[in-house]
């Protein structure tokens, strides 16, 4: 045969003449194959071209086959009859057109087929079967006619080892066979069966039955074997795209629906007539990042389908559960539950749960949330999600490891955070952030010794947003350094406004960091940029720190705040005896001040408690000879209690709120602020603080 280039329609066109030539097509086959190769289904006529070629390379295509009842009938001899040549082509026309044929409508496609080659060929029944090899069975795809069936069908699927030997034959068949036999009723009947071959193995085979004794011509054999590779070809297909409906609508490491298949559920649920509310259990693995980290995404996985595995085994077959994302399933149990059942279902999940997995190499385990919603019957599906979802946030940040019901305040709470996490990015280059300033005095004198800056944020809609809204999701989104450097250089620049008109010249700037400004290697330069761009001495700075802060690494804290301290800015250790290692981050880091925190000085007076930790903070602060601040006096007692323990430094609502700039000015107008203490404490001189 002559070498022809495939790469090109006329080269195709070319090859498919030689080969139908000398095969048995017949003189229509060139014309209607050199059509084709012009049109757009050019791989599959290649693929056409392929099987056609075997025609003509085996020889005597229309091998006999003698295994079924009967005796070995004489090899066909070709009839008088000639193929139409309208069959190949209405059939190739049908394959075109019939390109939306999924697993669905496989089955109406292919009787529509069988009817053209009955009629065609003038037989009397045909089938098409699937050969399952992992089943090892055929299974029916179609057939025509119809066979009125019993249900179930006994002919559907049948098992090789237990079929009859027709069927039993087939599973191995790799050529065409023209068998000859009596029927159960006692009546001749000839079949062809033509093996569907996809990469040297039979996928399933089209059989024609014909009552009677009848004579195949080699030219029908060899239509039915092009036909056959068409509808491998259509297979091919159907399996690829039933492969591409698998994996759009499951999760491929666990099998489980996915979250596209999940929606889809819990949509037809929600609309259906049984009866409701439907629940929905949002459950995610609270330490899978770190296993995936520590142990490796090998052992991740082995966690993530130990978990799918365990929750299937606790569910009724009917319930879904889906994996909808990294270390998160859904759950939605099919049958109606109210939001109590729900929860206690969501209890006995975490129980499940959190036991150990064993994996390769050793055993883990890891804390597991729930968050509840209950839907109602006509409820859109993703909202239900969507307050699944918020109630395993709320869940979540409980410390984890906890179960939550879906409420309003929750949802209102996430909607809040969400928004600020939406807004504040823009918010921070839009200057809608503000700086209010709290004074701090010394309380025998009523002097203005430092103003606190503290952020505030104007939102567009929700007012003036305090930052414990806020500064969270700031350090939570990465925004805390932006927003921080933000701080100091407006706080920067107000100070230099004051000391240009004349105030302030004698007060500290106090601004409060975050743990991530820290960690920033150029905190120390942007600190060093903003005084020299204002023109500000380091002295008039004091930075706060909280104690996570020092936690974090703290020597790598301590060479950040002797770097602040060369530039002559001061350290203030914020919120004081909060954290857990007070003592430990005294000693260590260079701080100049401690700030009590507000909870033990706003109960000071009722609870002794509060009064002999401020006491021993205290005492602490000067025997470490620091200054320390007592912050949140809100009374007259907490101002005296503080003056009686020898903290005459203090902040608070008492003495004034955090003030916008220009207010604050009243204040640095007069640098005093009258103190209305009722009882006059014991006065004496201010106590020199020597700074380190
Ligand atoms: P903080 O550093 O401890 O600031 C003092 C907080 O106590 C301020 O709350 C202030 O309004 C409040 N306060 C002052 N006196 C009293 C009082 O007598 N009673 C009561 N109940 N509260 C009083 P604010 O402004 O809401 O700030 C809250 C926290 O937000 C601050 O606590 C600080 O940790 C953080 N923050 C504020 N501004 C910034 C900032 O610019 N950067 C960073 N990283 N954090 C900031
Ligand atoms: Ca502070
Ligand atoms: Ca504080």
């Amino acid at each position: 045969m002559n070498s022809h280039d495939f790469t090109t329609a006329a080269g195709l066109a070319a090859h498919a003449r030689d080969l139908l030539e000398r095969s048995s097509l017949g003189a229509e086959g060139p014309r209607l194959l050199r059509r084709r190769a012009s049109g757009k289904q050019i791989n599959q006529i290649r693929a056409l071209l392929d099987q056609s070629s075997r025609i003509t390379d085996s020889e005597g295509s229309a091998r006999h086959f003698d295994d079924w009842y009967g005796e070995p009938i004489t090899p066909p001899v070709a009839g008088d009859r000639t193929t139409s040549p309208g069959l190949l082509e209405s059939f190739l026309t049908r394959f075109e057109s019939e390109s939306a044929i999924d697993e669905t409508t496989m089955r109406d496609t292919v009787e529509r087929v069988l009817a053209d080659l009955i009629a065609h060929l003038d037989v009397d029944f045909a089938h098409l079967r699937r050969i399952d090899r992992e089943w090892k069975a055929t299974v029916l795809v179609a057939e025509w006619p119809r066979r009125s069936a019993p249900d179930p069908d006994p002919l559907s699927v049948v098992y090789f080892d237990q079929a009859y030997s027709p069927f039993h034959a087939v599973e191995n068949v790799s050529e065409p066979m023209i068998t000859c036999a009596d029927s159960y009723f006692g009546q001749q009947v000839t079949s062809a069966v033509v093996p569907l071959m996809r990469d040297g193995e039979s996928i399933g085979v089209l059989s024609f039955v014909k009552h009677g004794d009848w004579v195949w011509s080699q030219q029908e054999v060899g239509v039915l074997r092009v036909i056959a590779s068409l509808l491998v070809e259509l297979q091919r297909r159907v399996d690829a795209e039933t492969r591409a409906e698998y994996l759009s609508t499951h999760d491929k490491l666990t099998g489980l629906p996915n979250e596209h298949a999940l929606l889809d559920f819990m949509g037809r649920r929600l609309r259906s007539s049984r009866p409701g509310p439907v629940a929905v259990l949002c459950v995610s693995l609270d330490g899978l990042k770190l296993i995936n980290h520590h142990r490796g995404r090998q052992a991740g996985d082995q966690v993530l389908c130990n978990a799918a595995g365990r929750l299937e085994e606790q569910l009724e077959d009917d319930d879904m559960v889906a994996r909808i994302g990294g270390d998160q399933f859904v759950i939605v149990p099919k049958k109606a539950m109210d939001p109590y059942t729900a929860e206690l279902l969501a209890c006995r999940i975490q129980q499940v749960l959190t036991g150990r997995t064993i994996l390769d190499d050793g055993t883990t385990s890891c804390g597991v949330s729930v968050g509840v919603a209950v839907g109602v019957l006509g409820e859109d599906a993703a909202d239900v999600l969507r307050q699944a979802d918020l109630a395993l946030r709320a869940a979540k940040t409980q410390d984890g490891n906890g179960v939550a019901v879906y409420t309003d305040t929750i949802c209102m709470r996430f909607e809040l955070e969400d928004d600020i996490a939406l807004n504040l990015r823009s918010a921070v280059s839009d200057d809608s952030l503000v700086l209010h300033y709290q004074p701090e005095v010394d309380l025998r004198t009523g002097r203005v010794l430092a103003v606190e800056a503290l952020v505030r944020w104007q939102h567009p809609t929700r007012g003036l947003l305090l930052p414990d809204t806020f500064i969270g999701v700031a350090e939570a989104s990465n925004l805390a350094d932006e927003l921080g450097d933000w701080v100091i250089r407006a706080a920067c620049a107000q100070l230099s406004d004051w000391h240009r008109r004349g105030l302030a010249s004698d007060v500290v700037l106090r601004i409060n960091t975050s743990p991530m400004q820290l960690i920033n290697p150029n905190f120390v330069d942007r600190v060093a940029r903003a005084l020299q761009l204002h023109g500000i001495a380091g002295d008039s700075v004091c930075l706060e720190i909280t104690e996570n802060v020092a936690v974090q690494d703290l020597n790598r804290t301590d060479l950040t705040l002797r770097a602040l301290k060369s530039l002559g800015v001061q350290i203030a250790l914020d919120d004081f005896g909060t954290g857990y290692n007070t003592l430990t981050h005294l000693q260590a880091l260079p701080v100049d001040i401690v700030k009590i925190d507000r909870s033990f000085v706003k109960y000071l007076d009722d609870n002794p408690h509060n009064r002999a930790i401020v006491e021993s903070i205290i005492t602490l602060a000067r025997d470490f000879e620091l200054a320390v601040v007592g912050e949140g006096v809100e009374t007259t007692a907490a101002a005296h209690t503080l003056l009686t323990l020898g903290c005459h430094r203090a902040q608070g609502f008492l003495i004034a709120r955090p003030l916008p700039a220009e207010e604050v000015e009243t204040h640095l107008n007069t640098m005093r602020i009258r103190l209305d203490l009722d009882e006059p404490p014991m006065l004496g001189r201010p106590r020199a603080h020597r700074y380190r």
